[in-house]
């Protein structure tokens, strides 16, 4: 959570107003439209201004402000067909409640910088709540999706690598500095393999995409897993998630044994997580979630086995997000239209969910950004 965004009069937003989303990933940004009653007007995706790469220094460096002027040009896209009303985005990373974006490891090539001001800058008085893209895929599952109901529950994202957000009270936590949330980057090996973010053995490395894709080299180069490097074409280095399903699917022991693994992983970070949060549900979506089944049963299996306790722990139930690879822009619209003011069709209720609209309500012109470290106490 990180807060308004600048100068959006929330009074001057009508009730009926259509949010716009944009949801910042590596590759694309994903926007939609959301009526009032948390409906999916209008969808556009366009790719994401990919970095240069500097040939003296070989290093890659990111234009932030090709960026916001792909969202700007996104949101104005969506506002042209739906009319004027709150806009919210989300962004990959450490992004503070001040809207600057700390480190982003999944945005190669970011510098830190004043991602709300980039923003204001383009949409002016429109931008009224900006967040890290897993919470607002948690204000989304929360209000309209999986997690629902919930007031303890815990959002993991398994794509790349792993988002999180953490309800608790019912809302979405930011935490002292907006950056609470940041699972992937648990270390559970410090002698691991190397992550974008620097250190060694984060979880991500491990219980994602990239993570199954590892597990997949290793198995094929142990000669296990014939069926899924042949739908990959016969090159090792080229089986991804969907080929493992597949061939897991079908019944491959090899490609079944890899999916058990992934499933060990996932399940040890959950089973970490649970012992700080004891959420009532564990919600998990992203990309790689999407194989279902296969990566579930293996994950309920492990975390049995993994959770303090075992069987003596009050089940926790882990189950699959609802709402795809919309989700972060969908909450990043209803973060927009609760900072705006408005009410949520949803009486589990996104209007005051893991945002601070103390400082939304109450000035027009201040943001709420590091007003509060305590950060969205349910008001309801
Ligand atoms: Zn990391």
């Amino acid at each position: 959570m990180t807060g308004t965004a600048g100068r959006g009069a929330p009074d001057a937003v009508a009730p009926d107003a259509v949010a716009v989303g944009v949801d910042v990933g590596g590759t694309k940004l994903l926007g939609v439209a959301l009526s009032a009653e948390g409906a999916v007007l209008s969808e556009l995706r366009v790719a994401t201004p990919q970095p240069t790469v500097d040939p003296a220094t070989a290093r890659s460096r990111r234009d932030q402000g090709a960026v916001a002027d792909a969202v700007a040009l996104l949101v104005r896209e969506l506002q042209r067909e739906h009319g004027t009303g709150p806009v919210g985005v989300g962004i990959p990373g450490m992004l503070d409640r001040s809207g600057m974006l700390r480190f982003s490891p999944h945005l190669p090539g970011s510098a830190p910088g004043d991602v709300r001001a980039a923003l204001v800058e383009r949409l002016g008085a429109g931008l009224l709540h900006l967040d890290n893209d897993a919470n607002c895929a948690g204000l989304a599952e929360l209000t309209l999706g999986a997690a629902q109901g919930a007031g303890t529950a815990l959002l993991v994202t398994l794509g790349t690598g792993i988002g999180g957000a953490v309800i608790v009270g019912g809302c979405v936590q930011g935490g002292a500095y907006g950056l609470a949330g940041e699972i992937g980057h648990m270390v559970v090996d410090p002698a691991g393999p190397l992550c974008p973010c620097g250190r060694r053995g984060c979880w991500e490395r491990y219980a994602s995409g990239a993570g199954l894709a590892r597990l997949a080299r290793e198995a094929a180069l142990a000669g296990s897993l014939f069926e899924a490097v042949a739908l990959a074409g016969g090159d090792p280095e080229l089986v991804r998630a969907e080929h493992v399903a597949t061939s897991a699917a079908g019944g491959d022991a090899g490609s079944l044994a890899v999916m058990e693994t992934l499933g060990w992983w996932v399940a040890l970070g959950l089973a970490n997580l649970v012992a700080v949060l004891d959420p009532q549900r564990v919600v998990v979506g992203g990309g790689l979630a999407e194989v279902g089944e296969m990566l579930f049963a293996p994950t309920r299996r492990a975390f049995l086995e993994l959770v303090e306790g075992g069987s003596h722990h009050p089940e926790v139930p882990i189950v699959p997000a609802r709402l795809g690879e919309r989700a972060g822009a969908i909450g990043a619209a209803l973060g927009a239209r609760a900072m705006a003011g408005l009410d949520c069709a949803d009486p589990g209720g996104a209007a005051h969910v893991g945002i601070d609209r103390r400082g939304a309500g109450s000035s027009a012109g201040g943001g709420g950004a590091g007003s509060s470290a305590g950060g969205g106490e349910t008001a309801g």
